[in-house]
């Protein structure tokens, strides 16, 4: 059943079905990819929880999971680019095939940083996950290699993306409507 849309929503863009549909065509991708290798899912807290949840249960080859936060600097809402570590991996991942697992790409700042971060301490390979994308807004040019889906430029929650730390465990992605964070 589907769920029932949020009142602070204007719109559904991502469903609970599509979602997950697309995940597992990834999850296929990324298994046929990496078959055979020692692959790390690097998820970028807290947005990713639930996308590094669902696709790494649709993987059948075996992975390990951790996590990073990251804070970027920037003026107001805008990310600068400049990326501080709040919390680090356990892991070294010298050596070993790295797959970043991110919720969205607006700028794409703090992905590209990231991944360059990554490559640096030796990983064998650095490639990128989303579950969206925000093409419009793309400053740098980054390479995902596995993507959900490109949206509009919209403010979107849902699915793990909070306004307020609001909203992460709606299971679908929505335009929140503009009063709630205009009021
Ligand atoms: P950027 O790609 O601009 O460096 O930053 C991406 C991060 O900004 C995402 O991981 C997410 O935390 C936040 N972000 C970007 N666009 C949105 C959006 O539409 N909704 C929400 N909730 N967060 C967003
Ligand atoms: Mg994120
Ligand atoms: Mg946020």
């Amino acid at each position: 059943m589907a769920a029932e849309q949020h009142p602070d929503l204007d719109e559904i863009l991502i469903t609970e079905a599509q979602m997950q549909e697309r995940l597992a065509e990834l999850a296929k991708e990324i298994d046929r990819d990496y078959e055979g290798k020692d692959l790390l899912l690097v998820g970028v807290l807290k947005g990713a929880v639930m996308v590094m949840a669902d696709l790494a249960r649709k993987l059948t080859i075996p992975v390990t999971m951790d996590w990073m936060a990251v804070s970027s600097y920037g003026s107001g809402t805008k990310s600068s680019g400049v990326v501080r570590i709040l919390k680090d991996l356990d892991t070294d991942v010298a050596g070993r095939h790295v797959l970043i697992v991110e919720d969205i790409i607006d700028s794409g700042l703090t992905l590209s940083w990231l991944a360059r971060n990554l490559q640096s301490r030796g990983a064998a390979s650095v490639a990128i996950a989303s579950a969206l994308r925000k093409k419009e807004a793309a400053k740098v040019d980054v390479d995902v290699r596995y993507l959900g889906f490109d949206i509009p430029n919209h403010f979107v929650v849902g699915y793990g993306l909070d306004y307020a730390e609001q909203y992460r465990t709606l299971p679908y992605v929505g335009i929140l409507a503009k009063r709630v964070y205009e009021r």
